[in-house]
């Protein structure tokens, strides 16, 4: 299965959304369609020059082959978010490196579930 070209709009559209909403000023994203194995998404930022790539996936997996709007929404919501984190994740990254990236998803989703569902919990 493959995402669709109005999916592809529909995630950038939803990308900028999230980017003002959480604050994100200064950046500039590149947002591309592309092949990605085995992510909805995924993120690669440049912390000096404030720019960040964001990439939506092209394939979809038999795991997981429908990607609603919501899902897409959500997606977008997850990748500017760890947009949000960087500047954090740059600071204190070697410390409790082998830490950083479960602590950064639980922060992610636990707000993921307040701004979606309006709970903590499903
Ligand atoms: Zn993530």
């Amino acid at each position: 299965m493959k995402t669709t070209s109005k999916q592809f709009k529909y995630f950038k559209s939803r990308c900028h959304h999230w980017a003002k909403e959480l604050g994100l000023v200064g950046w500039r994203l590149y947002i591309k369609h592309a092949e990605l194995d085995d992510a909805y998404a995924s993120y690669d930022a440049n912390y000096d020059g404030k720019v960040v790539t964001i990439k939506f996936t092209k394939n979809l997996s038999l795991g997981n082959p429908v990607l609603d709007d919501d899902q897409i929404d959500r997606t977008a919501y997850h990748e500017l978010f760890h947009v949000k984190l960087f500047e954090l994740e740059v600071t204190i990254k070697y410390r409790y490196d082998y830490l950083h990236e479960s602590v950064e998803h639980d922060i992610i989703n636990t707000i993921e579930q307040l701004v979606f569902n309006g709970h903590r919990y499903k």
